[in-house]
């Protein structure tokens, strides 16, 4: 048993608590002093000290952080590149997180208890620009996506601007094209920032609203606990005439109603027929399971899942999602 090599491991965000975020799954978990102990036990070829610890490590097996040998880790690996060359011939796709920071403090976020305060330096935003050209030379690639990820990006607009702008002139240069996405909590989402990356390419915001206002506010909030969907929703409905956006939802499962409310106020904005979709995936509450990660398979999830898409099907723009973990960066 050992850790994915290809799991970044973030020690200390504060004392006794860490982060683990997966390159392959692009997701993260948080886990404890007790969980990152039993991790090094695990390696060492220890078994799982009790049930919980058991779960724990099955629960990490699945998420693909923990693997069995370096040969499964290789075959993670092949699978992924596999599904990647399937994706779209002759285009690189970059994920680019300028930052770890975010300005909100969502409840199932680890940024609630443990800020992370990192972002990209100078020296590092250049040598990855040089990277991404000479990659995209030596294979002759003619398409360039770029999805721009955090903490939340848009806390570096700065960042965002001058790589989409470099990046967007060299491949105008080399005769190909230039496409970005981004995944943000849409707090820093306005009309003229929009505008601004419009100007680089075909691109597209992916908006979190868990919910209506009432229960969104009850999970994404400011770091002083104020709640933050009037500020997303106004966003959303000054951009969607502008830019592409995508609306995705993360809920648990007794708020499947919520979500009807929120398509609904979604119709009556105006905003059918402007926004690229509205995408809504089951989350767990890890305090409640009282566990370091979770159980992403859970039925009742999935189930509820599949009757908010079967709802918002009926004239609505949706898209199929899987289940994931509410300790990841949902946004
Ligand atoms: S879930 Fe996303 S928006 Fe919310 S605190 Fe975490 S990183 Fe920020």
């Amino acid at each position: 048993m050992q850790l994915s090599r290809f799991v970044v491991s973030y020690r200390d965000i504060r004392p006794g608590e860490h982060v683990l975020y997966s390159v392959l799954a692009d997701h993260y978990v948080g886990i404890d002093d007790a969980t990152s102990d039993a991790l090094e036990r695990w390696t060492r070829g220890r078994r799982p000290a009790d049930a919980a610890e058991r779960e724990t490590q099955q629960v990490l097996l699945e998420e693909g952080f923990l693997v069995r040998s370096r040969a499964e880790d290789d075959a993670n690996l092949r699978a992924f590149l596999d599904r990647a060359a399937e994706g779209e011939p002759g285009t690189m796709q970059v994920t680019l997180m300028p930052t770890l920071a975010c300005n909100l403090a969502c409840t199932y976020c680890f940024q609630k208890d443990h800020p992370a305060f990192t972002k990209m330096h100078e020296r590092t935003e250049d040598s990855t620009l040089e990277w991404i050209l000479r990659t995209l030379d030596e294979r002759a690639l003619r398409v360039l996506h770029v999805h721009y990820f955090g903490g939340e990006p848009l806390t570096r607009k700065d960042f965002m601007l001058r790589t989409a702008e470099v990046l967007s002139a060299s491949m105008e240069a080399r005769g190909g094209r230039f496409r970005w996405s981004c995944t943000t909590n849409g707090i820093g989402l306005t009309p003229d920032f929009a505008l601004e990356m419009r100007r680089f390419g075909d691109g597209l915001f992916m908006v979190t609203l868990d919910g209506d206002r009432e229960t969104h506010d009850q999970m994404r909030v400011y770091r002083n606990g104020r709640g933050s969907f009037d500020q997303i929703f106004d966003n959303v409905v000054a951009c969607a005439d502008l830019v592409r956006i995508l609306v995705n939802g993360n809920f648990l499962p007794e708020q499947r109603e919520s979500f009807e409310r929120l398509l609904d106020r979604i119709e009556a904005a105006g905003l059918r027929g402007k926004l690229a979709g509205v995408n809504f995936k089951p989350i767990v509450d890890t305090q409640k399971a009282k566990a370091s990660c979770t159980g992403c398979g859970d039925k009742q999830e999935s189930q509820v899942l599949v009757q908010l898409n079967n709802a918002s099907c009926t004239g609505r723009t949706t898209t199929p999602s899987t289940p994931r973990a509410a300790s990841t960066s949902a946004r």
